[in-house]
Order: C-alpha cells, then structure tokens, then sequence
C-alpha cells in the first residue's frame, strides 16, 4: 500500500491493483473526474513527488503533459508515497456510489433519433446526486454512462435523453427492443459537473446534442435554488447540425434565460449558424466574468476551451463533460 497525500494534506491509500480515483473514492475522498476511461482529461493532475505507473492507457494525455509530470488519476496507481497537485472536492463529501436495480418507467421518442428513457427505483431506494451528475447503465457485459437530464424530484425518477449511436450495442438495446418495466441495472451517481460557487458574474452553458441533458438538470436546480442563481445573466447555446436537433423545449418559465439555438449545417435566417463556441465568442460576452459548463462532443469542448481561456475565460471556470465512447 502507498500513501497518497493531497495539496490540501488529506491522504488516502492506494493498492497496486487501484488507480488512485478509485482508492480516493473507497475512502470517501472524491477527486475531480469525467469518463474514468482515459479518454476525457478532466482528471489530470500533477505529480508533485513519488512513482506512478499506468493501469489504463492515458489517450487524452500529451506529449507536454507527460514532460510536465502530468497523469491521469482514473488510470495510474501509485508505486510509492505520492504527493499530487489536487484537492478533494467537498462539496460531494457523503454522496456514495451505489449500484442499484432499476426499471424502464417511461420510453418517449424525443426525435428520430433520440429517446427518453425514465427509470424508476425500488420502493425505498433513492439515488442521491447533484444535477449535472451522471449513471452507468449495466445490461449483462454492457455499461454505457449517460447523465440524468432532471434534477432530483419527490417521486425519486431518473430521465435520461439517449441518442442512437449508428451500430451502438447499447443503442441497438434502446431503439429496437427497450420495454416498459424491463429491468436494469444503475451505478451513480458519478462525475464531477455539477454547479460551483463562483465569482463569476455570468453563467454559460454549452451544449451539442444531448450533451443539453444535464445542463437541463442544472437549470431546474437553478429554477428551484433561487440562492445559488447570482448572476446577472444565464446563457444557454445549444448546438446541433439541422434543426431537428433542438429536439427538446426547455422549460425557462422560472429562469431569464437568453437562449441561443445553434445550427453548424442549416443556413437558417432566423437561428445562430455556426459552432457554438464561435458564436459565443461573437456575442461578445465578456468571458473573463464568466462560468462556462459545456456538454457534448469532445471536438466541441476541446475548442471552446481553447478559445474560450485564449479569449480572457479562467481556466478553472471552463467545466465540462465530454460524451466520449466508453470503447
Ligand atoms: C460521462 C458520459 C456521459 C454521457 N451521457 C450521455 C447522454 O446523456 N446521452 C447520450 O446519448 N450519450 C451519452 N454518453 C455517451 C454514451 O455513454 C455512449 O457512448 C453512447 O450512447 C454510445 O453507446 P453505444 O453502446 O450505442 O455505442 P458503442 O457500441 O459503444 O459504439 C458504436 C460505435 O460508435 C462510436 N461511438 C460511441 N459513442 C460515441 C459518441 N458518444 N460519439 C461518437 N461516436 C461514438 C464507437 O467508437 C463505435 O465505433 C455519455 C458518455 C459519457 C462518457
């Protein structure tokens, strides 16, 4: 066992088969994380002292981030004591992960392409989660993370907003043969993209595709916390390529909400044309008084970090959740 201490001096030991997300985790410390795959970057941290090594491939590590002694915690173990560069994250101290059985409650086709899924827990049983949070859904060998697109509500129901995949296995699960009352099973709730105190004085979200459904489930927080809304503004750009993508009204009757619907191949005259980020940046926003939460495809949310912080954005006010392929 190794001994891994934080830049706020919390510790926690780590085994040679865990990676040091999970042995913070199993010790009740959660670090900041995305996918758990490698694939996202969101839990990379600097090696201040000690050994690592990889258990899972690092894919969204650089050549500059390795010579600046970067890894990623979701997929390297300690070999030695380990000093990292990173604090825990308070603010999900107490929420533990569980695995649960559920049901299918509800299917509703949202467009041609995709569904809403509504699962319904256990009598007794209750998910606890911040909105923006994500589930894994395990069906036999299979497990895909998709975020819940509600905020928590009295019936205890999870929504999900699933896009079809093209050869998806899960997909394939969803679209062709999912039934009402089918049984599955959840692990949740995961991921750090939830709301954050902040100084910031306006509030960005960003959205391609379904990537809009835990920005969903922020905004009904928003909507129902009237204490954490203190901005003086709350933009919301979602993008998709035709309009059909906006295949979901949401509801801004509790918000002031200014909402930007943008389309990157439909060269319509009465909505934004372009990539989100573009038009954001075109808006004039003064970005260095913003909080940006961006959700949706990875090119999309590699760029508009680039060229949000390049524009005067704080690099720790860009929170994102890339939807990356689980394989
Ligand atoms: C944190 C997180 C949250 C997510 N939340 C959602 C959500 O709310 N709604 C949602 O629709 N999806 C979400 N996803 C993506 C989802 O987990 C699956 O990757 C996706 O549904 C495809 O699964 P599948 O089994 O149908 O396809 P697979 O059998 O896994 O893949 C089939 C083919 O498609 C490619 N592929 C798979 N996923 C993607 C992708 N996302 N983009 C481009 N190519 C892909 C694969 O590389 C493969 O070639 C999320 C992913 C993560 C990591």
């Amino acid at each position: 066992m190794s001994v891994v201490k934080l830049s706020n001096s919390k510790v926690f030991s780590c085994s040679r088969e865990q990676t040091l997300l999970e042995a913070a985790r199993a010790q009740g410390l959660l670090l900041e994380h995305g996918c758990r795959t490698g694939r996202c970057g969101i839990c990379k941290a600097r090696v201040i002292s000690g050994a690592t090594s990889v258990l899972i491939d690092e894919a969204s590590l650089d050549q500059e981030d390795l010579s600046n002694n970067m890894i990623l915690t979701c997929c390297r173990t300690a070999v030695t004591d380990v000093e990292l560069d990173i604090e825990d994250l308070s603010e999900l101290a107490g929420y533990s992960v569980k695995t649960l059985p559920c049901r299918i409650d509800a299917l509703q086709m949202l467009s041609s392409n995709v569904i809403e899924v509504t699962l319904r827990l256990p009598p007794g049983n209750f998910l606890q989660y911040l909105p923006g949070q994500y589930i894994d859904i395990i069906k036999g060998s299979l497990r895909r993370s998709y975020s819940i697109a509600n905020a928590p509500q009295g019936d205890g129901k999870i929504i999900m907003q699933i896009r079809k995949v093209a050869d998806g296995e899960m997909s394939r699960y969803w679209f062709e043969e999912a039934k009402v009352n089918d049984l599955l099973r959840l692990e949740g709730a995961l991921g750090t993209f939830f709301l954050r105190k902040t100084n910031a004085s306006e509030l960005i979200f960003l959205a391609t595709g379904t990537g809009i459904a835990p920005i969903n489930a922020m905004l009904q927080q928003l909507a129902s916390e009237v204490s954490l809304n203190t901005y003086s503004a709350i933009h919301v750009y979602w993008g998709g390529r035709h309009e059909s993508d906006i295949y979901f009204p949401l509801d801004f009757s509790m918000l002031d909400i200014n909402f930007v619907p943008v389309l990157s191949r439909s060269a319509s005259s009465t909505v934004a044309n372009g990539y989100v980020q573009d038009v954001v940046i075109a808006a004039g926003i003064d970005l260095r008084k913003s909080i940006v939460y961006a959700c949706g495809s990875e090119k999309m949310i590699e760029s508009a970090r680039e060229k949000f912080i390049a524009s005067g954005l704080e690099p720790r006010n860009f929170r994102s959740d890339a939807f990356v392929s689980s394989n």
